[in-house]
């Protein structure tokens, strides 16, 4: 098996990868927050975590991914206090916390499709896992690590000597930290665990006033009383549940270092008095005019923004891969036209390609294809790779086996040539070899439903290019004088 080296956030240095159980590796990468639509600055952190997935499988691991959906406690600001940016969505727009998350984790599921990002094998939401989340506070409140303020429970970082390791920050820093909220806090970098529903000011009684708590739209019982889980415990809980701990690789975005992730290292190794994850990988930002690309900036582009300067899902991906993940990256529509112009030639490549069959096509021992995967192997090293990519139709071998070369390398890239190349290619692994037996995966139906949603809404663009990435998986939708569609399986 070729080895492959990560620059592991946790120890800044780079690393050969050495997975806990041979042959398998288990991911956790940190998911959307499911209260609006994720932008193509979020994707920089999901494509990461497929390419290193998908690079992992090419040389022979079994993966088990896991992606985390927080439909609830992340809070505005990211910290401690505020509103809770699901609930905030909600109220906004007049309807159910639950009809936004739903509503967002579908269209989450549909841009990934669009993408060619392969399926997390578990999506755990976080409403799913409260009784998960509260064991872990039970085993920090045993181990003296927590403390209670009026606004919840809250992990004392000074009393875990370790805090800092990840970011490598330590406590005097955080002190020295300008925009840090402190409030009734023992220490700036403690954070919430659990965090008590709001309670109203006093409620007149036949005996007097009293505080009554006030209903809140996603809120559970708890041996603090009611409330709801802080952010960060949602992820120790849920990769702990799926994975064990401690799993292979966590990936997340930089900004996800100093806090969110230092939390839950914290959380976990306070818990069980084990280090969360080996290998830890953080790419890098978009950025948008140079600066950050994010929601709480108003700066943030979709999937569909890019559709109506006719830029393709996978033309955005081809323009990632161009730039290493650990390197900032500048979102510019002439940088994504010049994208798609050269993936559209790649794609009119393969159809001819693919029409002059013929000749050998061993290209496994053929040096482009060893150059391909040691820029890989060497921290995903996307920019090099692509540039060993682009060398292949001038080279010495046969046209089918710059096909079959190009298809391998893809298989990493993740731009869907093989869709160009056979109808089937994206049903294989719908079907059942043994019963025959076809089943629509939840993503398919997931995008229909988007499709539906938005055709109802009148947003007509991101409709019709949910239509398309349909076709494109074989998909043919069929809408019916009622209103209703049904999906049919163009070809098997
Ligand atoms: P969120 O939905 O806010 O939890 O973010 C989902 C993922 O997107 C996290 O891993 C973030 O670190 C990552 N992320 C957010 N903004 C950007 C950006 N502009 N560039 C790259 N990654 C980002
Ligand atoms: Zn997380």
């Amino acid at each position: 098996m070729i080895s492959l080296n990560f620059l592991n956030s946790f120890g800044r240095k780079l690393e050969l990868f050495n997975p806990i159980k041979a042959g398998k590796v288990g991911i956790y990468s940190c998911g959307p927050t499911v209260y609006g639509r994720a932008h193509i600055g979020n994707f920089r952190a999901f494509i990461t975590a497929d390419l290193i997935r998908r690079l992992l499988e090419a040389v022979g691991y079994e993966v088990n991914q896991v992606m985390n959906i927080t439909d609830v406690g992340h809070l505005v600001g990211d910290g401690s206090v505020g509103e809770d940016k699901v609930l905030l969505a909600a109220q906004a727009s007049g309807k159910t916390a639950l009809d936004i998350t739903e509503h967002f984790t579908n269209i989450f599921f549909a841009d990934s499709i669009a993408l060619n990002i392969l399926p997390a094998h578990h999506y755990p939401r976080a409403t799913n896992h409260i009784k998960e989340q509260i064991e872990i506070i039970i085993a920090l409140e045993k181990n003296n690590y927590t403390y209670k303020i009026t606004d919840g429970i809250y992990f004392d970082t000074s009393k875990y000597p370790a805090y800092g390791e990840l970011s490598g920050q330590d406590q005097s820093e955080k002190l020295s930290g300008a925009r840090v909220e402190t409030g009734d806090k023992k220490n700036p970098a403690d954070f919430a665990l659990w965090k008590f529903s709001p309670v109203s000011d006093q409620e007149a009684t036949p005996t007097g006033t009293q505080a009554i708590a006030l209903k809140r739209e996603m809120e559970w019982d708890s041996p603090w009383g009611i409330g709801f889980p802080g952010w960060h415990i949602e992820c120790s809980a849920m990769s702990a549940k799926y994975l064990g701990v401690p799993f292979d690789i966590h990936t997340g975005g930089a900004d996800h270092v100093a806090v969110h992730h230092e939390n839950e290292l914290a959380q976990t190794g306070a818990a069980t008095g084990l280090r969360l994850a080996n290998l830890w990988i953080h790419n890098e930002f978009l950025l948008i005019d140079g600066g950050k690309m994010s929601k709480s900036l108003n700066n943030t582009y979709t999937l569909s923004d890019l559709a109506q300067h006719n830029i393709s899902p996978l033309a955005f991906r081809y323009l990632l891969l161009n730039a290493h993940y650990r390197s900032q990256l500048n979102f510019t529509f002439e940088s994504a036209q010049a994208s798609q112009t050269t993936l559209t030639k790649i794609q009119t490549q393969v159809t001819t390609w693919k029409n002059e069959v013929g000749g050998p096509v061993n290209y496994q021992t053929h040096p482009l294809w060893l150059k391909f995967m040691s820029e890989l192997a060497n921290d995903l090293n996307t920019a090099a790779a692509l540039a060993v990519f682009h060398q292949v139709p001038k080279s010495d071998l046969t046209t089918s086996a710059k096909l079959e070369l190009w298809l391998a390398m893809d298989s990493i890239l993740g731009l869907n040539l093989a869709a160009l190349t056979s109808n089937n290619t994206n049903l294989a692994n719908q079907v059942n070899s043994e019963s025959g037996q076809i089943t629509i995966p939840a993503q398919i139906t997931a995008l229909a439903t988007a499709r539906a949603n938005a055709r109802a809404a009148g947003d007509y663009v991101t409709a019709d290019q949910h239509r398309a990435t349909l076709t494109q998986a074989g998909y043919e939708v069929i809408d019916n004088p009622d209103g209703s569609y049904a999906l049919k399986l163009n070809a098997i």
